[in-house]
């Protein structure tokens, strides 16, 4: 057997329970088979692709807290620092109640590559807990944070570990959690990103995953000989990534005509209303059907079917695995020409391959979404810096950094594999930039 086969066999064995870790090892070194058989000797007898599917370090936690009938509850909370070769350990904390360790562990896998992407010197990780702030109340979120936190801080620093928001953690949450860091650490320091301005925050830190899966798209669509404006766009989700990857959508000329959450979807065929959407799910914390009640234009469905609408360009941004088989196929068959995924692994094996191989543009999570993390890592340059960019400022170095992204997953996949398969070009290029730096710093 080849090496890739030896290790993904490896992998299967010892973590049988966790289906997403494995699914992402598994696109991951298959598209790595290239540039592994060129060199597989070297590579096996450094066990290199076992060390690499190997988190360094992975903490489970107990999180008790007191709800508001003086109930006490626990949940668990992770933190899986799975690779520090090119920097601190840097990715999100998943506060959600499907939390479990493969998840952590796959979104830490793929952080790996997706840092690497970067070109900024951030390490993978990730983090969260299978609580849910849906329907708790300020004060409940206050005491789940601060319990999550007082274990947490014992395994973080702002130049060891440096966690973010992700599905569930947002500015209050991570507001919380700084604030009991800083009381049991008693220090102030850039520990979390994704902060509110007043107290280290980035601008342009909140919408820089949407805007920065425009970004990508937009280059990917331009160097195929496509304008991304005029074009009709799929959005899934209505959270932090969907609402400002809808937002920049419509400023650059598309029009974005669906939207959804976990219990349905909306369609608006005049367009989605930013700044309704944005009352609905940041202010108000509603679900859909109030967005749906407040726009003539706009039609609800109960469960799923995003999918389902004509569109050019599918932008996936809600979660993993909510793009299937079937989806993929009915967007070929409506004559959709791109999807660039702003959620980490939403479109499952299949339906990727179904995609590429009916000449679909894919451009995969770890590249598309990386702008999140990317502005955090210069939300960190500043707090060491101990300064504050303007929102331009930011807005153009992600600009920068995403166009950048893109060229480097072209190049890859026309070097080491199909010209145009950005799946194989990221994780090639994410690869290549760890490997040196874990041969460099010998075997650890
Ligand atoms: P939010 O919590 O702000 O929003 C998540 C959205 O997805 C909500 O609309 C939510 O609906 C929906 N959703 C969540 N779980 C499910 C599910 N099981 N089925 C259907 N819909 C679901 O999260 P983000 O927007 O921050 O994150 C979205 C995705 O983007 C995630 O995969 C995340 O890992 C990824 N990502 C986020 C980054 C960031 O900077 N925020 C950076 C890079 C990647 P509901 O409200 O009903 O739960």
């Amino acid at each position: 057997m080849s090496y890739v086969d030896d290790v993904l066999a490896l992998v299967q064995k010892k973590n049988a329970s966790e289906p997403e870790f494995l699914q992402a090892v598994e696109e991951v070194l298959n598209s790595l088979r290239p540039v592994i058989e060129a060199n597989e000797e070297a590579y096996r007898k450094e066990a290199l692709l076992e060390r690499l599917c190997e988190p360094e370090r992975q903490f489970k936690f107990r999180v008790p807290w007191v709800d508001d009938k003086g109930q006490v509850q626990v949940n668990t909370g992770y933190r899986v620092q799975f690779n520090s070769a090119i920097g601190p350990y840097k990715g999100g904390l998943r506060l959600h109640p499907s939390v479990n360790i493969g998840i952590i562990k796959f979104l830490g896998f793929e952080q790996i590559f997706k840092n690497s992407l970067t070109g900024l010197p951030i390490g993978g990780g990730k983090g969260g807990s299978d609580f849910d702030p849906k329907g708790k109340s300020d004060r409940e979120v206050m005491a789940f944070c601060q319990s999550f936190m007082t274990e947490l801080c014992k395994y973080i620093g702002a130049d060891t570990d440096v966690p973010a928001g992700d599905i569930g953690t947002g500015a209050r949450e991570i507001g919380y959690m700084f604030g009991q860091y800083k009381r049991i650490r008693g220090v102030y320091e850039g520990v979390l990103t994704g902060k509110g301005l007043s107290y280290g925050g980035s601008l342009a830190r909140t919408e820089a995953t949407g805007y920065g899966l425009l970004y990508l798209t937009r280059e990917m669509l331009k160097c195929n000989g496509h304008d991304i404006a005029g074009k009709t766009v799929c959005v899934s989700g209505s959270g932090n990534v969907a609402i400002y990857a809808t937002q920049k959508a419509h400023q650059m000329g598309a029009k974005v005509v669906t939207v959804s959450d976990s219990t349905g979807w909306v369609y608006d065929p005049e367009g989605i209303d930013v700044a309704l959407l944005k009352e609905v799910k940041e202010v108000k914390r509603a679900r859909l059907t109030e967005y749906a009640a407040a726009r003539p234009s706009a039609q609800y469905h109960e469960g799923r079917g995003v999918w389902s609408i004509k569109c050019d360009i599918a932008l996936p941004c809600a979660t993993q695995n909510e793009l299937l088989i079937e989806d993929a196929k009915q967007l070929v068959a409506n004559g959709c020409m791109a999807v660039a995924e702003g959620a980490n692994m939403p479109t499952t094996l299949d339906a990727t391959k179904y995609l590429q191989e009916n000449g679909v543009l894919f451009a995969p999570g770890k590249a598309a979404n990386a702008g999140g993390v990317a502005t955090s890592a210069l939300e960190m340059s500043q707090n060491s810096e101990r300064l504050s960019w303007t929102f331009e400022e930011v807005d153009s170095k992600l600009q920068n950094i995403m166009e950048n992204i893109f060229h480097n997953l072209d190049d890859a996949a026309k070097k080491y594999a199909t010209p145009g398969d950005y799946v194989a070009g990221a994780n090639i290029a994410g690869f290549l930039k760890v490997v040196d730096a874990m041969n460099a710093q010998g075997i650890v």
